[in-house]
């Protein structure tokens, strides 16, 4: 972890960060302020989910207003490779928690699909508050975990449809419980991937015809061992695996 993220972090939607005096008022304001107790001199770390971080020193605090003043910034890369995950929308307490421990271990791009067999049906007006608390959830998750990169979360309709949105060429797998499937060690052949795409079924599993369109797309089956796990349990042990 680069040393500006150990000291209390803030989130900003200001791409690219500017050196001088930024107000943070609620939520942020109040997170450093009743949460983190910082007081005037204390060091903040100011992330804006695009690689950037700023390193800030309170200036004021004011309940739940704080003003911090950016004096250093920098960039930090991408980590390689992009890691896309594309899977089943899952009903609302799996999917919260696979959100922020997706975004603890650094995935870059989410695709919920709503998939034949998905348990969670959220369309319309619905989708569009809920996809504003993910977001949340998300930012809080970069918060927490020092991930200067804020990944996109995409809605697909349709397996179809996710899959149109994986660029040609990428190295794709799925987590499939179908016999004979090797393990992701057996792929892994230590050439660099841009992009690996990993598609996780939802808690009902992909449909036939869908596992036919994924494999048409040129992913590759994947065992995750004899147990079958929860999708989410499934999504987190590919991320970790790919990214730790
Ligand atoms: N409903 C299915 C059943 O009972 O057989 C289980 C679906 S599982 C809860 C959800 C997803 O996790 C699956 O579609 C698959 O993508 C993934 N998964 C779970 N366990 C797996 C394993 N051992 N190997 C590969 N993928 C697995």
């Amino acid at each position: 972890m680069h040393p500006w993220l150990s000291a209390p972090r803030c989130f900003v939607a200001e791409t690219p960060l500017r050196p001088g005096v930024l107000l943070l008022s609620k939520p942020e304001g109040r997170h450093l302020s009743r949460v983190r107790r910082i007081g005037i001199d204390s060091k903040v770390s100011v992330l804006n989910g695009c690689g950037e971080v700023g390193l800030a020193k309170v200036v004021s605090v004011d309940r739940d207003r704080v003003e911090v003043e950016i004096s250093e910034r920098l960039s930090l890369p991408e980590p390689q490779p992009r890691l896309t995950l594309l899977i089943g929308a899952l009903k609302q307490s799996a999917w919260d928690e696979l959100l922020k421990h997706a975004v603890e271990l650094g995935v870059n791009r989410i695709v919920r699909i709503q998939s034949d067999h998905a348990v969670s049906e959220v369309s319309g007006d619905k989708l569009e508050k809920k996809a504003q608390r993910w977001g949340e959830c998300m930012t809080e998750a970069c918060k927490q975990s020092g991930n200067p990169w804020w990944p996109s979360l995409e809605f697909a309709e349709s397996v179809e449809q996710a899959g149109e949105s994986v660029k040609g060429g990428s190295c794709q797998f799925f987590a499939g419980l179908k016999q004979g499937a090797k393990p992701l060690s057996a792929y892994l052949t230590g050439e660099r991937e841009d992009e690996i795409c990993l598609w996780v079924g939802p808690e009902g599993d992909f449909s036939d015809q869908e596992y036919s369109i994924i494999e048409a797309g040129g992913a590759q089956q994947i065992s995750l061992g004899p147990r079958i796990l929860r999708a989410e349990t499934a999504a987190l042990a590919l991320l970790a695996r790919l990214r730790l």
